[in-house]
This record gives C-alpha cells, sequence and structure tokens, in this order.
C-alpha cells in the first residue's frame, strides 16, 4: 500500500473515527504474573504489551555490577505473531534501539542508588503490535516498577504525536505511523520533565511545539490511568504513599 491509497480523514474523524486529539482506548492491568516481582498488561488501541520486572537482585555475569548503584536492563522483544507478516524472532537493531531509548526512559526516575551491586530486570514483551509499542512498553514498565515495590521519584508515562494529512495527531496508529508524514514519541514525569524524545519523519519548528504540546498532555492524561490502576490494585492507603514517593 502506498500513502497516496490512504485518506487519513473522513468527516474530519481519522481511520478509527478518533479525533485528531484523541488517545486510542487504554486498559492497564497491575500484577498480572505471579512469578515476576512486578507486572502490568496493557492495552493501548490495537497494541498488546506485557510488562515483567524482575529485581533488585544479584547481577549475573558479575563483571556487570556496579559498586554504587543497581543496573537497569530493559528487554524489549516483539513476538513474531505480534504483527500481520510473521516476524523473524529473536533481537533485531529496531528491538536494540527500542530497549536503549525505553530503558533510558525510566532511569532517570529509578533510586538505583539504593540498591549497590544490584540489577533491576525489564522485561517487555509486544504480544500484538499496532504502532505505538514502545510508549505502551515504557507505560506498562513503569507500573510494574511501581507493582515491584522499587523505589521511584516519580512515575513514567509516554504518549506520541504525529503528522498526517498536514494534520498534527495524538497517539497515532498503525496506518498513521507508516505512511504518516512524522512520528514524535515522549516520555515525561508528571512534573513535566521529559525522559523519552525522539522523531521520525519532517515537522516545522510550529508543527514541532504543537506535537510536543499534544504529546504531552496524552502523557498526562496516560499517568492518571497508570495511577487509577494501581490505586485499584493496592487501595487509597498505598496509593497515596505512591505520591508522596513521587515528591520525594
Ligand atoms: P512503535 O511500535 O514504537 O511505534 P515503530 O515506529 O518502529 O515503533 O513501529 C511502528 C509499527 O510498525 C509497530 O508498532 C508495528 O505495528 C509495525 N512494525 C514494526 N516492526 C515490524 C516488523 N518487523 N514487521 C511488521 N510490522 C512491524
Amino acid at each position: 500500500m502506498d500513502k497516496s491509497d490512504i485518506s487519513f480523514f473522513k468527516d474530519g474523524l481519522r481511520l478509527d473515527g478518533r479525533r485528531a486529539d484523541q488517545l486510542r482506548p487504554i486498559r492497564i492491568e497491575v500484577g498480572v504474573l505471579a512469578r515476576a516481582d512486578g507486572s502490568c498488561y496493557i492495552e493501548m488501541g490495537g497494541n498488546k504489551v506485557i510488562a515483567a520486572v524482575y529485581g533488585p537482585r544479584e547481577v549475573h555475569p558479575r563483571h556487570l555490577q556496579e559498586v554504587t548503584r543497581a543496573i537497569v536492563r530493559y528487554r524489549y522483544n516483539m513476538a513474531s505473531f505480534s504483527v500481520e507478516e510473521r516476524k523473524r524472532p529473536g533481537p533485531d537493531r529496531r528491538s536494540y534501539e527500542l530497549s536503549k531509548v525505553s530503558r533510558e526512559a525510566l532511569e532517570p526516575v529509578i533510586m538505583t542508588s539504593y540498591f549497590p551491586r544490584s540489577v533491576i530486570d525489564v522485561f517487555v514483551e509486544v504480544l500484538q503490535a499496532d504502532a505505538g509499542t514502545r510508549t505502551a512498553g515504557i507505560n506498562a514498565a513503569a507500573v510494574a516498577l511501581a507493582d515491584a515495590g522499587i523505589p521511584m521519584k516519580s512515575m513514567i508515562s509516554s504518549c506520541a504525536a504525529g503528522k498526517v494529512a498536514d494534520t498534527i495527531v495524538l497517539d497515532p496508529m498503525k496506518e498513521e505511523d507508516n505512511f504518516g508524514q512524522a512520528d514524535l514519541p515522549i516520555a515525561m514525569t508528571p512534573g513535566g520533565d521529559i525522559t523519552l524524545m525522539q522523531m521520525d519523519g519532517g515537522l516545522s519548528p510550529d508543527e514541532f511545539h504543537q506535537a510536543v504540546e499534544m504529546a504531552m498532555k496524552g502523557a498526562r492524561d496516560i499517568y492518571e490511568m497508570q495511577r487509577a490502576a494501581l490505586v485499584e490494585k493496592y487501595g487509597k492507603l498505598e496509593a497515596s504513599t505512591i505520591e508522596v514517593k513521587a515528591c520525594e
């Protein structure tokens, strides 16, 4: 399919019926894996992603140990059945990149100095992909870290904005991502500190500002859903403890 074959808007609405500034439906479930220290399942539109956190635990191989802090490892993996045409299983350039940027999106809020010589492992498995899997993975991983009781300075929430048919849109789905003009995923703290920003395609300075604003608003809305999912599992008392930690 060529992008000229696609009409991205019909009667002012997108291919899936959304307005330009609307997120896809989101569902977040906390603590879905019995053997992980923390876990989270997220659906963001057509994306279905699971995150599992293990640790803090002993580092293997030991030469990776850091004397003053825990190391964080993040493995993003896309299941071969998660996309339309079977994806070759195993790591590839894309999954190495996404693992690196996702780890860097989360690391600034993790209190790694509390756990010297240890490791916090984050595994993200994409079961179904529909664009925005890195943002869905980061959102699930942040909740799974909280579920594992890892001390964090704040939550991290992630969302993308894109450009299709010369219009800035929130949370692009696959057709918009693959055949659109730009994609700009971000991750940030609830206070607005950005820990991830990437850009594919081209945006003018004005469009760039509009896209960042839109993605930040989306991330703020996602934060409320992450928080609500944690409150659902841990109740109001413990959730307020999470808030206190977030303010430290
Ligand atoms: P993200 O999922 O974070 O948006 P990309 O922009 O690289 O990352 O990918 C956009 C979408 O393209 C993915 O969510 C998925 O739906 C599709 N995609 C990515 N890699 C593959 C692949 N190897 N085979 C088929 N589809 C893919």
